[in-house]
């Protein structure tokens, strides 16, 4: 089954969400977890979440992905910004364990000058004090387009984490596009030779999601601005040899695309008719 949705607005909550993306067509979505920018979650609403989970029950919503802020730093030199770091993860995934479903992607971080190892280390110090042996929420690290110090701005620098973490077998990745495609790896011309890469360097096996953004920049340009689909320098012709990948198409895909909800919707319905439903 061909998994699709987009990013929403979880101010109103996840029952909300649910059937925001049901009448927009798709079966799965992504939200923040709190304000992008970081501060107070808001009160848990467990009613909400019950409800939630009844729905995505009834309509086939098997799985969604929280995104974290994107200002935590798990790299930050500075102490107070990496204990914030770790107590939003720790609160967050606490939460998304009553949510069916859920999968928890962050962007791995920024080292400032430190250098890639220091920020491999600090990264993985907070991953290992907040994955609990009985959580079920996978935690995705995000690859990253590899503007200023960004970590995991190639496979290789996602592989040292993880080599680090104890509990690997939470850790998972998501793909983004639009990264990728800034970062180097050329998912136009050689999409095929880009996952062997992942699967060499990864293995395969480890990635549970994709970001399906269009690119404003050209090839390997390390900026990191969406476009919409078919609207980039990545193309339609290319999404449709994504989406229908023999690595990629069981994977759920998440539009992060400068949309309202009605070019969310169209986008959904694109993607949809570009791909190629196989067997029984
Ligand atoms: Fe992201
Ligand atoms: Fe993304
Ligand atoms: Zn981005």
């Amino acid at each position: 089954m061909f998994k699709i949705g987009c990013h929403l607005s979880s101010v109103k909550g996840y029952l909300h969400m649910g059937r925001e993306i049901i009448s927009l067509g798709g079966n799965t979505f992504q939200f923040f977890t709190r304000n992008p920018r970081g501060g107070a979650a808001k009160p848990l609403d467990t009613e909400d979440i019950e409800n939630y989970n009844k729905f995505a029950d009834d309509n086939g919503i098997d799985t969604i992905l929280a995104h974290a802020p994107y200002t935590l730093n798990c790299a930050s030199p500075d102490h107070k910004k990496r204990e914030f770091a770790y107590e939003v993860f720790k609160e967050d995934i606490a939460r998304l364990e009553l949510v069916k479903g859920a999968m928890y992607n962050f962007h791995p971080g920024s080292h400032v000058g430190q250098g890639a190892d220091k920020g491999i280390e600090l990264i993985a110090d907070i991953l290992n004090s907040v994955i609990k042996p009985e959580q079920k929420t996978l935690v995705l690290l995000e690859t990253m387009a590899g503007k200023g110090t960004e970590i995991g701005r190639n496979f290789t620098e996602l592989r040292r984490i993880i080599d680090k973490v104890e509990l690997s077998d939470k850790i998972g990745v998501c793909i983004d596009t639009c990264h990728i495609y800034d970062g180097g790896y050329d998912i136009v011309n050689s999409l095929e030779g880009v996952l062997e890469e992942f699967d060499r360097l990864i293995g395969i096996e480890k990635l549970k999601a994709v970001h399906i953004n269009d690119s404003k920049n050209p090839f390997a340009s390390h900026k990191d601005r969406h476009e919409k689909i078919g609207e980039g320098s990545i193309g339609t012709a290319a999404f449709e040899h994504i989406i229908n990948n023999r690595y990629l198409r069981e994977l759920p895909f998440y539009l992060e695309t400068p949309n309202d909800l009605d070019g969310y919707r169209k986008e959904i319905d694109l993607l949809k008719n570009l791909y190629k439903h196989t067997g029984g």
